[in-house]
Order: C-alpha cells, then structure tokens, then sequence
C-alpha cells in the first residue's frame, strides 16, 4: 500500500505545511489605448497553513480564491512576497495537488479515467519513461480511496460531475500529496455528490493531508472546516468558522449581498 504525505528530508522540522508572507498579485491588463492598467486580485496577503488543517476560502465573486490557489500551485507568480512550504520557498517543492474548477477542464478530450489519475504521476514517471507497476497500485489505490475503481475504463466525458470531481480528486491523491489544493468542488453537485466528497476529505484527516478548499457555501465551510479563511482581495478573517462568520466580517466581505443561505443559489 502506499501512503500519502510522504516525508521529504528537507522540509524544517516543526515549520507550518505553507506559509505565504506579504505577498501581492497584480493583473495587468491591456486597454485599447495600449494604457496598461494594473489591477491588484490579491493584496498584502500572510497567513500559515499548519500540517492537516482543512481551511475553507470564502469569498463573493472576483474576490481572489482562484488566484490565490494557482498562486500556492505556482500557476501564477506573485508581484511581491514569499511562498513557503515547510518553511522553503515552493519552488523547491512538489508536493501540491490541484483540483481546478471543473468549468477550466475540457471534459470532451478523449481519456480514460485511469490515464487522467496517472497523469497525476507524471513527477514520479517523468514525461518518457512508461507507467511501473508501482504507478499503477498507485492509481488503482487512489481511485478506491474516492470510490471510483469501477470507473477506471470509462471515457473522462461519460462520468457524473461528481463521479468527474471524485476523479480529479484521486489524480491530486496520486501525487501523494501534503497540499490538497481544491477551487469549487462542490459547485453543481448535488447532495449525495457533496457528501462524498466529504468524507473523502475526513479520510485525508489520517494522513495528515493539508486541505484549502476555496467554496461559495458558507454553511458546509463552517460545519466541514477547521478554519475559515474570509478573503475579498485581502484576508478579512482567517481562524475559526464561529469568529470567522460573524455579520461584520461578512460584511465587509459581500457588502449588503450576503445572506447565509445565499451561497447555495450563487453556486454555478
Ligand atoms: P474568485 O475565484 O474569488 O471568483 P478570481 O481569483 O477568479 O476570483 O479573480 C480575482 C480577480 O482577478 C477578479 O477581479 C478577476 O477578474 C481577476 N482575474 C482573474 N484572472 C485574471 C487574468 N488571467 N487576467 C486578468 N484578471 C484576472
Ligand atoms: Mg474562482
């Protein structure tokens, strides 16, 4: 059997999973006028994540969670600041899986389920040496640990969204992963769907899987969550669902916009 989160000798010993210290994202976009404006999508933004914790990023729309997670992933680069993991820079690490938003992936390309989980492997299988029997117990173990075993043969663009969500949460597991990065999991999904994703993330809790999650629903994140992070451009609170979700913050945070039962219908 393989187990996630593997010990990488040169992580600090006692330094938090990740750590992003004063960091800055900026758009620039290109006006017709050739002016270019410069937009910040995050600022000035600091927090810890420690080993295990599952943290919800909460936020309205255009408020900076999917920026912030392909920032931790290295998708993008920040304008200032640091990224640490286990207390060294990212760039030395490989150890972050991503699920991206499913609206980012196209479902129509031509792949069985079992090659989208091995591409999970490509780190340990590099780009031209083939699969081993060892990349193969981990993909066959992965898809059981999701529950998608009997769906190893089937064409990516068959499956369910949550049969398709469960898929990619098995590619990040492949990685044998520290850093479960997840943008919108839940979106689209209905109940039964949601609920496995769950319990998928309280079985990561053994391993000691660090999960940021980024949601619209503000009452699976306080109910599922260790830590709510409330972010609209900079972090308006980041610590326990109950401080987190207090009517000041979310004001702050949505303006007039928000009321707790929103989130589902904003889902999309
Ligand atoms: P969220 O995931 O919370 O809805 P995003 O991280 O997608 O927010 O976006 C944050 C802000 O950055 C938004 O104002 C969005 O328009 C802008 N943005 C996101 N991606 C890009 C990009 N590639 N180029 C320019 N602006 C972008
Ligand atoms: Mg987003």
């Amino acid at each position: 059997m393989f187990h996630i989160g593997y010990q990488d000798s040169d992580h600090r010993p006692g330094a938090p999973n990740l750590e992003l210290q004063d960091v800055t994202v900026a758009y620039t976009a290109i006006g017709n006028s050739f002016r270019q404006d410069v937009h910040y999508a995050l600022k000035n933004i600091s927090f810890k994540a420690e080993v295990g914790e599952q943290i919800a990023i909460i936020g309205p729309n255009g408020a900076g969670k999917s920026t912030l997670l392909k920032l931790i992933t290295g998708i993008i680069k920040p304008e200032s600041g640091q990224i640490l993991m286990f207390g060294k820079p990212t760039s030395q690490h490989n150890c972050i899986a991503y699920v991206p938003q499913r609206s980012q992936i196209d479902w129509s390309f031509p792949v069985t389920v079992e090659d989208v989980v091995m591409m999970g492997r490509t780190r340990q299988i590099g780009f031209f040496r083939r699969a081993r029997a060892l990349d193969k117990e981990v993909v066959r173990a992965s898809l059981e640990r999701v529950g998608a075993l009997e769906l190893a043969k089937k064409q990516i663009g068959e499956l369910s969204g949550g049969q398709q969500q469960r898929v990619f949460i098995a590619r990040a597991l492949a990685l044998e992963t520290h850093l479960l990065l997840l943008d919108e999991p839940l979106s689209g999904l209905d109940l039964p769907s949601q609920e496995a994703i769950f319990k998928i993330l309280d079985s990561l809790r053994a391993d000691r899987v660090t999960v940021l999650m980024a949601t619209h629903d503000l009452d699976l994140a306080a109910e599922h969550f260790d830590k709510i992070m409330l972010v609209n451009k900079r972090i308006i609170a980041f610590s326990a669902p109950e401080d987190v979700l207090s009517p000041e913050n979310l004001l702050a945070a949505y303006g007039g916009k928000v009321a707790s039962s929103e989130p589902h219908a904003l889902a999309t």
